[in-house]
């Protein structure tokens, strides 16, 4: 009768949704070959990079060639510019009998006007903010040595002096790609009299991240960052490093690995929905890796399948609501409230809000659109460090590889699931290769101090 004929309407429409859910979230479910070709890719363009051949990943020097060795002591001030916020800390290193290493640290938002400003805007409001906390905190007339943490792709030529390649994670300050950051600082920091400031290292957020986790463990050898924005570094033979004269030794390189792909190597891998969430991208073309992974770009990825999933009928009754057509609404940090909530009751909370009427099968398929984007995320991340520390067995002619990777970014450390789909990912695609990874208590901040620690250790003292 009619209660069957309903009833056989309604399920052979679920099944329809399945199909159309299933079909949609294929591409994004990568398979072991898949993911063995992007770390062979990623491994090749390293040694491109490193010879300073044709290249996506700029295999960058940073002039770090010495982990900490616990015998730093002083104060000294970071910058951490390049994440979600902008931070001014000081930094107390003392032994591990006083406490180790002791931060004090005050957070400034950037306005948008000025990360899309002038460079001189940019830097003179850097400046306002390291007088302003320097007055908070007593440290004014002080000259500490200085570590800024910028992270963004830099060609340096020693530990004071980076020149910005390009911007990226939605910064866009004119004038400053091109030129040597420490001095378009120092200039700020002259335009704004009677400020002294002693700028003596200038360090990446993977970099900083690595040296801080080496402070508690000397095997540490890689930073990796998966926040607003991707990348890692690690220590290189220096001998395999073009850019760089002699051949003893080590030293750290910025891999810039967000970068990778640019090239059209990725097209493969990439679905409609990326290409669109690259195109409505302040960097069209720019990052490919990064805008696969970072949280930056997640829920905008998920955003951009919803409104698919929407127009065919499959959510939210086929309406297609405003606040979907809105760029950015969908916040990466949605991903991991959603997938750590086995009740749904999160995820309907969160779409409500978002003005999205939801029922239980919208609230059940939102959560598996999120799942896909963050797995797919983590297993490319995980085939970039599978690369890594490869490589670094191989420079060593080791059978086994013990090695320590020092990671800090919100998505990686907010994400119920995210890092333990990159472990997974490591240890299938490197397995003679024994990784721990360790999270970096603000690797920005602390580690910036350290390098500048450690710069001013072999230079004899704590004031050079
Ligand atoms: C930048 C890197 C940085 C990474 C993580 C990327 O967009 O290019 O320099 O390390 O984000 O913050
Ligand atoms: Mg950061």
């Amino acid at each position: 009768g009619w209660g069957v004929a309903v009833v056989t309407a309604v399920a052979s429409r679920l099944a329809l949704h399945r199909h159309h859910l299933e079909e949609t979230l294929a591409p994004f479910r990568l398979d072991s070959e898949q993911l063995k070709a992007v770390q062979a890719e990623m491994r090749e363009a390293m040694v491109r990079g490193l010879q300073g051949e044709d290249s996506t990943l700029p295999m960058l020097p940073t002039y770090v060639c010495a982990t900490p060795d616990g015998t730093e002591r002083g104060d000294f001030l970071a910058l951490d510019l390049g994440g979600t916020n902008f931070r001014v800390l000081w930094v107390k290193v003392g032994s591990r009998s006083e406490g180790g290493v002791k931060i004090t640290n005050q957070v400034f938002s950037i306005p948008e006007s000025v990360t899309q400003g002038t460079g001189q805007q940019l830097f003179d409001h850097i400046v306002d903010c390291i007088v302003d906390f320097q007055k908070e905190h007593g440290l004014s007339g002080q000259t500490l040595p200085l570590g800024f943490t910028f992270s963004f792709p830099c060609k340096q030529v020693g530990l004071d002096q980076g020149i910005l390649l390009s911007w990226t994670k939605g910064f866009k300050a004119s004038d400053c790609e091109g030129q040597d950051v420490v001095s378009l600082l120092r200039a700020a920091i002259r335009r704004r009299q009677g400020v002294e400031l002693n700028v003596v290292a200038i360090v990446n957020d993977t970099v900083g991240t690595m040296m801080s986790c080496g402070y508690e463990d000397p095997h540490c050898e890689v930073g990796l960052i998966v926040g607003t924005g991707t990348n890692a570094c690690y220590m290189e033979e220096l001998c395999n490093v073009s850019a760089v004269p002699g051949d003893k030794g080590r030293m750290c390189i910025n891999m810039e690995w967000g970068a990778f792909g640019d090239d059209g190597l990725l097209k493969e891998l990439c679905t409609p929905f990326d290409i669109s969430v690259d195109k409505s991208s302040i960097n069209p073309g720019k990052q490919r890796f990064e805008k696969l992974i970072s949280g930056m770009y997640l829920g905008e990825i998920v955003r951009q399948i919803l409104l698919h999933l929407t127009c065919l009928g499959v959510l939210f009754r086929g309406q297609v609501f405003q606040c979907l057509q809105t760029k950015d609404i969908f916040k990466t940090k949605f991903l991991s409230e959603i997938e750590s909530d086995l009740q749904r009751r999160q995820v309907r909370a969160i779409l409500e809000k978002l003005g999205l009427p939801v029922s239980c099968d919208d609230a059940l398929m939102v959560r598996e659109v999120c799942q896909a984007v963050s797995q797919r995320a983590a297993k490319l991340c995980g085939a970039g460090v599978a690369a890594v520390v490869e490589k670094i067995r191989e420079n060593r002619g080791l059978e086994e590889l013990s090695v320590a990777v020092g990671v800090d970014g919100t998505l990686y450390k907010l994400h119920p699931h995210f890092s333990d789909q990159v472990k997974d990912t490591v240890r299938h695609l490197a397995p003679r290769c024994s990784v721990r990874f360790l999270q970096s208590e603000d690797g920005s901040g602390k580690g910036a101090a350290l390098v500048t620690a450690v710069a001013c250790r072999l230079a004899g003292s704590t004031r050079p």
